[in-house]
């Protein structure tokens, strides 16, 4: 029987971190969330990360720029972002079409940079071997792994999809994990995808489009490659799937990359969607926040 990851509760664990962090050192944490436009998806992201700052005792501000000029986006939210003020500042992105998100992102001062998206952050991010903080889901990945004690090291992980919030730190981390990871892509050829899942022992999957990976795909794959045992798609495998994407089906309704079926099949441990890496990512911006206000109050407060 497969096993279903339970995001919510390691995200409670991790919140509970936060809330005690800040109780014990009697401290003020505050994360300002500036979002440029009205998307609504943005809206309810933001929604929820307003409520679990409550929930663990971080002032939250949103800042909220709508029916935007040309004044606002050269002078107004770029001189916003610049001298953010407080201990964790992030963008909600996306930002609306033609604008350049890297550019408003790297605005935001390193030592503020909670969701460590900006090229200073990223840059000691990818040159460490141990990060002190990284990407919020990326981590949030690594936390799930980690609760459910699934062992990293030596084993063949497969990252699809190679954002920089998503596919490409979680297939650093799990490098420094010593993993042996390979990253795949829109370029990557079909048959390799699947030969590559079917030999997987971490599949992390990162793209966007419901049903990514079939059934169907698995037969005919199997019927295929009949002859190959050494890559053949088992579905009484000890492999983790872990589903970042976060898409709607024709119902309108939240579903993953893959469906609960196909991951159920085909894994010995699955995250849903919901309640699987959604979670965790929002966990992450408060423990990010933490982590930054202790390294700017390293001499007065204890360890995180
Ligand atoms: P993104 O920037 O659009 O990246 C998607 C990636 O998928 C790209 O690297 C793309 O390849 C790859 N891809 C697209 N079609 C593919 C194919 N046919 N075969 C292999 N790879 C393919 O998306 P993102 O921001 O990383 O987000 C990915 C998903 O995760 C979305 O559903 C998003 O909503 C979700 N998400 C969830 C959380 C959470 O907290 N759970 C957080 C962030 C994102 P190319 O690079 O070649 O274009």
């Amino acid at each position: 029987m497969s096993i279903k990851m339970d995001g919510k509760l390691v995200a409670h664990q991790i919140k509970s971190t936060v809330k005690e962090y800040i109780e014990r050192n009697n401290a003020h944490l505050d994360l300002t969330i500036v979002q440029v436009g009205n998307n609504s998806a943005s809206n309810t992201y933001i929604k929820n990360k307003v409520k679990a700052c409550e929930e663990v005792g971080i002032q939250s501000t949103v800042l909220r720029y709508e029916n935007i000029d040309e004044y606002d986006r050269c002078v107004d939210i770029p001189d916003t972002l610049k001298h953010i003020t407080g201990t964790g500042a992030m963008l909600q992105l996306p930002l609306p079409k033609g604008w350049d998100e890297n550019y408003f992102v790297n605005l935001i001062p390193s030592r503020q940079d909670a969701d460590c998206l900006t090229e200073a952050s990223l840059g000691k991010f990818y040159s460490s071997s141990n990060p002190y903080i990284a990407p919020c889901t990326a981590q949030g990945i690594i936390d799930l792994l980690d609760f459910y004690n699934i062992d990293i090291e030596g084993k063949r992980a497969l990252v699809i999809g190679r954002s920089n919030i998503v596919g490409r730190p979680i297939a650093h981390l799990l490098e420094t994990r010593n993993a042996t990871v390979t990253l795949a892509h829109s370029k990557t050829r079909r048959s390799d995808l699947l030969r590559l899942f079917a030999i997987s022992d971490i599949v992390i999957t990162a793209v966007g489009k419901p049903d990514f990976i079939t059934e169907e795909d698995a037969y005919q794959y199997n019927k295929d490659y009949r002859h190959d045992f050494y890559s053949y798609f088992e579905t009484k495998s000890n492999r983790v799937i872990i589903d970042v994407g976060i898409n709607r089906d024709e119902n309108g309704k939240l579903c993953g990359d893959l469906s609960e079926d196909f991951k159920a099949k085909y894994s010995e441990y699955y995250s849903p969607v919901p309640g699987g890496v959604g979670p965790l990512t929002v966990a992450n911006l408060l423990y990010n926040t933490v982590k930054l206000h202790h390294q700017e109050h390293k001499n007065d407060q204890d360890n995180v």
